[in-house]
């Protein structure tokens, strides 16, 4: 049961080999069936009557718990919904009031950019002259001074894959009394997180990447089971209300990270997410690391040799690297362009970054190799000179 991988569950294309899966995940075989009953046997059939006969009302909560069992976060600590742009938002501003005499958020200058923008975007709208900070992550830890309300990070930088360590970072921030956000877009599935060890006050994902919850599918907000209390939501829906159906004139905040949901979950990308985590089962993060690491190495030293002109830009030592493996080169949006167009599937993020996710439940060692393979055959060819492979599309 613990052996990896698991290509049957997934429905990937023949032929295609998939390095994109830090991106988006691929679409797990049990989706098509769980999505085509929610519509038929539950929406269709139970029609209203589905929020109690289906499960609907309790499904946020029970995806919440599977999350929570691959982030190191107690059973009622993780709540979804939304997209993780709403969920930063959220966090951050139960942060900042939980300091309310400071006035800095540090992040990294390599943060992704809508966690920067929903953080401005918020300090726009709370008008107490905040400010953001953003030095190179190695700087961070000594950035954390007592002016800094909150130390806001992505655990894992979605364009090198470098890992900040969770726990050291952590202690900074407490130690000097801040509070501590984690972004887990690029850990939730990808590598062991301990949140209830690290003691952060909050974390915030996406499950369309390593979780393969498809796109558009719900984020997820863990809050530390003793700060939830004390937390006014900035986005008080009714179904953080603790009797959404008691149709109150006031809020009252549910009683756990529940108050932190917003309005009428997605039940069918909640469904299909669910049966997606199912990938998971019978499996710990240790064993899927263990492979991550192992593929990633491989994938490092087959590249390096066949592909001399392109520069690692992740962490050579695998303890300080995610489950994703990047190399610069001037020419790199137009060389996977012409990767994509042989079947090896990874993408590209400016100025000249050739990310390739390595993801264990669906990779093996030979696809590794044949990938590396064909790295070699663009670069060796420049096949990647065709223009067509040299126009830009909206994502890249
Ligand atoms: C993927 C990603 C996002 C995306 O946010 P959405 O609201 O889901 O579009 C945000 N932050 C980080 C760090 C990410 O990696």
């Amino acid at each position: 049961m613990t052996s990896l991988p698991r290509k049957d569950l997934f429905d990937l294309p023949p032929g295609v080999i998939y390095l994109d899966g830090n991106s988006l995940g691929p679409l797990p075989r049990a989706a098509g069936a769980r999505a085509a009953r929610v519509l038929q046997d539950e929406w269709g059939t139970q029609l209203i009557r589905a929020w109690n006969s289906a499960g609907w009302m309790d499904l946020p909560a029970r995806v919440g718990n599977r999350i929570a069992g691959l982030i190191g976060a107690a059973p009622g600590s993780v709540a979804t919904g939304d997209t993780l742009s709403i969920k930063v938002y959220q966090a951050l501003d139960a942060a900042l009031k939980m300091r309310p005499e400071r006035k800095v958020i540090l992040s990294d200058s390599g943060n992704f950019p809508t966690d920067l923008y929903m953080a401005q975007g918020l300090i726009d709208t709370m008008g107490r002259g905040h400010r953001i900070v953003t030095p190179a992550s190695q700087d961070v830890v000594s950035a954390i001074t007592d002016d800094v309300a909150v130390v806001m990070l992505t655990q894992v930088d979605y364009r090198t894959g470098r890992v900040h360590d969770m726990q050291a970072v952590t202690e900074a921030a407490h130690a000097a009394g801040a509070v501590m956000i984690w972004d887990l877009a690029h850990s939730a599935g990808a590598i062991p997180v301990d949140l209830t060890a690290s003691a952060a006050e909050f974390a915030v994902g996406c499950t369309y990447k390593y979780l393969n919850g498809g796109p558009g599918a719900p984020a997820f907000i863990y809050a530390r089971p003793d700060v939830i209390d004390g937390v006014a939501p900035a986005l008080a829906g009714w179904m953080g209300h603790a009797e959404p159906f008691a149709m109150a004139r006031d809020y009252t905040p549910a009683m756990s990270t529940e108050r932190l949901r917003v309005g009428t979950p997605p039940v069918i990308q909640l469904s299909i997410l669910d049966a997606a985590l199912d990938a998971f089962d019978g499996l710990s993060m240790d064993d899927i690391r263990a492979a991550s690491v192992a593929l990633s190495d491989r994938f490092i030293a087959e590249v390096e040799r066949r592909c001399p002109m392109l520069r690692l830009v992740s962490p050579r030592d695998a303890g300080q690297r995610g489950s994703q493996v990047s190399f610069a080169h001037e020419q790199g949006y137009a060389a996977i362009q012409a990767l994509i167009a042989q079947g090896v599937i990874g993408d590209f993020r400016p100025p000249d970054i050739m990310r390739f996710g390595i993801t264990p439940l669906y990779l093996d060692e030979a696809d590794i190799v044949a990938a590396a393979e064909r790295i070699e055959a663009v670069f060796r060819d420049e096949t990647w000179r065709a223009p067509e492979f040299n126009v830009r599309s909206r994502v890249t």
